[in-house]
C-alpha cells in the first residue's frame, strides 16, 4: 500500500474545498487556493501580506470588536486543541459573508500555529433565517396548523390549533387527525376528501369537527402534501380556521333575506329552495312529500276593514296556529299576503295530508281576539301530492293553488285535493281567458241571441231575452255556461256585459220602432254583475242613450244571489228599482229554498226553471209544488215565466199549473237578430 508523504498533504491542503489557512501569531504563513478565491483576493501573496483583521469587519453579529473576539477564539483553541464558532468574514471587495470556522493548534517548527479551516454558510443561514420566519408565522398565526406523517398522524401542531380545539399539543401528536370527528360527514365524504388529496397533492373545504369540550364546530380547511426532492409525499400539512362566527353572520344574513319578518316564517324563496330540496330527498328515499297551500278566506275583509295592524296580528296568529297544527319538522312558510304553504315530508299516505288540511282548517275556523273583538278568519286548503301531483317545485305549487280554489269554490273553510281533471279544466281555463281577453278586442266575437217570450193566453210574442254568445274561431261557440262563470271569475264580466246590454237595448228598440210594437227585453246579471259599483250608473247611461223605457227592460237575477249575498243584493235590487227598471229571479226552484227571500227582495217576475217544467209529469207532487208556486207569485203579485218548454205535453202541464209566459224550443230557440226579424208582425 502506498503511504501519504508530505506532498501529498500539501495536495490535500491545497485542493481543499474548505478554506485553510496557517496563523502564525498575528501573521499569515500559508493559505490554499480556496481561501484565495473566497476572500477574493488576486493570488496568494497578497492574501499573505493581509493582515488577519483586514479578513474581517469591525464588528461580529453579536456586536463585540472583531480583534478581540478572535483573540479569545484562539485562546480557547489553544486551551482545548481546537474550537469551532462561526465568524463574519470580509472579502477583498469588502462583502461581508458568514462562515463556519474550525481552529486547530498544531505544532510548527517547534511552536504550536493555528490551523484554520472555514467554509461559506451563507446558504445554510439564509435557510435557518428562513425556517426561524417560518416557526415564528407558525407559532403566531390565528390559523389552526398541523402536521401529520403519512400514517397520517400528527407531528406537529401550533397554538392556535390548541386555542381552537381545546386540545394540547401533547395529547394530540401520535393521534390520527380524525380522533376530533364530529360524525356529521359519512364515511364517503372522508373518502373522497383522500382521493383527493393522493390525486392532487391537496384539499380544501369545509367541514365540521369536534372540540375538547364536545362542542361542534365548522372550519375551512386546507390540507397540502409536503415532498422531498424525488417528489415522494412526506407530510401532510393542515391548515384551518375556525368559521363559527362567520358561518353565524351569513345565517343570520339568510335569515333575513329568506324570512316574512312579520311572522318569522321562512318567505316563498325560501319554500321554494326547501321544497326543492324535499324533492330530491323524497326522490332518493321513494317517498311521498304533500303541499298544502293554505289561503285565509277573510283576511282581506278583516285587514280593509279593520286596520293593517288588526290584520297583522291576525296573520301572527294564523302562522302560530299552522306551525302548531303540524308537525316541528314540516315546513311552513308564508309565500304571500295571506297565503302560507306546508311541506309535508316522509306521507305515509294522502290520508295523513287530508288529516293535518283538515286540522288546519279547523284552527283556523276558531275565533280569534283582536282588540276586544272576535275575528273569523276561516282557511281553504289545497292540497298536492309528490309524486303523484307532479315532480317540479312550480308544478306542485301550481297545482296545489288550483286546488287551493277548487276548495274555495265550494263553499269556503274546507281542503281539497288536486286532480288531472282540475288541471285539465284549469287549462282550459287559462287558455279561455287569454282569448276572452283577445275577443273583447275584437267586436264580431261576441254577439247576442234572442229569445222569445210568448204569452201563454195568446201565444203572441211580447218580448225577447238577450242571450250571450261567443263565437271563437278555434273552439268554435262557446256556451255562456262555460264562459259567464270564467268572465265572472277574471272580471271580464264587466266589459262583457256592457256589451250585451247595449246591443240588446239598441235591437229591441229598433224592433219597437218599426212594429210600434212595445217588446221588453230581459238580460242577465251574473251575482258578480249585480253588485258591481257601477252597475246602476251603467244602465242609466244604456237607457238614456237607447231610448229603451226604463219598465221595458227586466233583469234576470239567479235565485242563489239573493241567498248568499241577501244583504248587498237587496240594497243593490233597491236601486234598480228606483231606476224603474223590472227584476226577475232567474232559475227559481232550481235548488235553494229561496221562497222566504222573494219577500225581502223587489221583484217583479219569477222564472221557473226548466227543472220543473221537464219533471214527470204523472207526479202529482211535482205539479202541487209547482201549482203552490204559481199561485203564490200570483198573490205576491208577480209574473211566472215558464222556461224551456220543448214538448206540447210539457206547454199542457204549464198551463195547468196558472196564467203567465213561456220560453221554449217549441216557440222559438235562441237565434240572431237577422233571424227573428223576418219572423216579426206589426202590433196590431
Ligand atoms: P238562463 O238565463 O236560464 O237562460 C235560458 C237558457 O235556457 C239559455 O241557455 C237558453 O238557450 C236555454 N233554453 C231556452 N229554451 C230552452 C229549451 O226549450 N230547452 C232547453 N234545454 N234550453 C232552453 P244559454 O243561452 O246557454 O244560457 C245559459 C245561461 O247563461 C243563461 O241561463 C244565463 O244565466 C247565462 N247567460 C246567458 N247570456 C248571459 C249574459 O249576457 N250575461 C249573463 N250574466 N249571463 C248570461
Ligand atoms: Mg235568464
Amino acid at each position: 500500500m502506498h503511504n501519504f508523504h508530505k506532498a501529498d498533504y500539501r495536495v490535500l491542503f491545497e485542493r481543499s474545498a474548505d478554506a485553510m489557512l496557517i496563523l502564525d501569531g498575528n501573521r499569515f504563513v500559508d493559505c490554499n487556493r480556496a481561501a484565495v478565491t473566497l476572500l477574493g483576493y488576486e493570488g496568494r501573496e497578497e492574501l499573505m501580506k493581509a493582515r488577519p483583521s483586514q479578513l474581517s469587519p469591525t464588528l461580529q453579529p453579536d456586536g463585540r470588536r472583531s480583534d478581540k473576539k478572535a483573540d479569545e477564539m484562539a485562546a480557547a483553541a489553544f486551551r482545548n486543541g481546537s474550537h469551532r464558532f462561526e465568524w463574519l468574514h470580509k472579502r477583498a471587495c469588502g462583502e461581508v459573508f458568514p462562515v463556519e470556522v474550525l481552529l486547530t493548534v498544531i505544532p510548527f517548527g517547534g511552536r504550536e500555529v493555528l490551523h484554520v479551516a472555514w467554509r461559506d454558510i451563507t446558504q445554510r443561514k439564509r435557510t435557518e433565517e428562513r425556517l426561524r420566519l417560518s416557526r415564528h408565522v407558525i407559532e403566531n398565526t390565528s390559523e389552526g396548523v398541523i402536521v401529520t406523517d403519512l400514517t397520517p398522524a400528527i407531528i406537529e401542531v401550533n397554538p392556535a390549533y390548541s386555542r381552537i380545539t381545546g386540545y394540547d399539543r401533547e395529547e394530540s401528536i401520535g393521534r390520527n387527525p380524525g380522533f376530533s370527528k364530529s360524525g356529521h360527514h359519512d364515511s364517503a365524504f372522508y373518502a373522497r376528501m383522500w382521493q383527493s388529496l393522493r390525486r392532487d397533492g391537496r384539499w380544501q373545504g369545509e367541514i365540521w369537527d369536534r372540540r375538547k369540550d364536545g362542542e361542534l364546530f365548522p372550519k375551512q380547511l386546507r390540507i397540502d402534501t409536503i415532498y422531498d426532492e424525488e417528489g415522494q409525499p412526506l407530510y401532510y400539512i393542515g391548515v384551518f380556521s375556525d368559521i363559527t362566527f362567520a358561518k353565524q353572520a351569513e345565517k343570520r344574513l339568510q335569515d333575513l333575506a329568506f324570512s316574512d319578518p312579520l311572522t318569522r316564517l321562512p318567505n316563498r324563496s325560501l319554500f321554494y329552495t326547501q321544497l326543492q330540496r324535499e324533492i330530491i330527498s323524497a326522490l332518493r328515499r321513494a317517498t311521498r312529500i304533500a303541499i298544502l297551500f293554505i289561503d285565509l278566506d277573510h283576511f282581506k275583509a278583516i285587514n280593509d276593514g279593520c286596520g293593517h295592524s288588526i290584520g297583522d296580528q291576525a296573520l301572527i296568529i294564523a302562522a302560530e296556529r299552522i306551525r302548531d297544527a303540524v308537525r316541528a319538522s314540516d315546513v311552513v312558510a308564508r309565500v304571500g299576503g295571506d297565503e302560507f304553504t306546508v311541506i309535508l315530508p316522509d306521507l305515509p299516505s294522502p290520508d295523513a295530508a287530508a288529516q293535518v288540511a283538515s286540522k288546519v282548517v279547523s284552527v283556523l275556523g276558531k275565533p280569534i281576539q283582536l282588540d276586544g273583538r272576535d275575528f273569523r278568519l276561516g282557511a281553504s286548503v289545497g292540497i298536492s301530492v309528490f309524486p303523484e301531483d307532479g315532480d317540479s317545485v312550480d308544478d306542485l305549487m301550481r297545482h296545489a293553488d288550483i286546488a287551493m280554489y277548487q276548495a274555495k269554490s265550494h263553499g269556503r273553510g274546507g281542503y281539497c285535493f288536486f286532480s288531472e281533471e282540475l288541471n285539465r279544466t284549469n287549462r282550459r281555463r287559462a287558455s279561455l281567458e287569454t282569448e276572452m281577453r283577445r275577443s273583447l278586442d275584437l267586436d264580431a266575437a261576441f254577439v247576442v241571441q234572442y229569445q222569445p217570450m210568448v204569452d201563454l193566453s195568446s201565444g203572441a210574442w211580447v218580448g225577447f231575452e238577450a242571450l250571450a254568445r261567443w263565437r271563437h274561431p278555434e273552439f268554435g261557440t262557446v256556451p255562456p255556461e262555460e264562459f259567464i262563470s270564467l268572465a265572472d271569475d277574471n272580471g271580464l264580466i264587466g266589459p262583457i256585459g256592457c256589451r250585451v246590454l247595449r246591443t240588446a237595448c239598441r235591437q229591441v228598440k229598433r224592433w219597437n220602432d218599426r212594429t210600434g210594437g212595445r217588446f221588453r227585453l230581459a238580460v242577465n246579471l251574473s251575482a258578480r254583475q249585480l253588485l258591481a259599483p257601477g252597475l246602476v250608473e251603467d244602465l242609466r247611461a244604456v237607457l238614456a242613450e237607447t231610448g229603451v223605457a226604463a219598465d221595458q227592460l227586466e233583469l234576470d237575477i239567479t235565485e242563489s244571489v239573493m241567498v248568499t249575498k241577501a244583504e248587498s243584493a237587496i240594497q243593490q235590487a233597491r236601486h234598480l228599482k228606483d231606476l224603474g227598471l223590472r227584476l226577475a229571479v232567474d232559475d227559481f226552484g232550481a235548488g235553494f229554498a229561496a221562497l222566504n227571500h222573494l219577500r225581502r227582495f223587489p221583484v217583479d217576475t219569477l222564472k221557473v226553471d226548466r227543472s220543473f217544467v221537464i219533471q214527470d209529469h204523472g207526479s202529482r207532487r211535482d205539479s202541487a209544488i209547482l201549482k203552490a208556486i204559481v199561485a203564490m207569485a200570483g198573490q205576491l203579485g208577480l209574473t211566472v215565466i215558464y222556461e224551456g218548454i220543448e214538448t206540447d205535453e210539457q206547454l199542457a202541464f204549464c198551463r195547468d199549473c196558472g196564467a203567465g209566459l213561456a220560453q221554449g224550443f217549441l216557440f222559438c230557440h235562441p237565434l240572431d237578430a237577422a233571424d227573428i226579424e223576418p219572423l216579426l208582425r206589426p202590433a196590431t
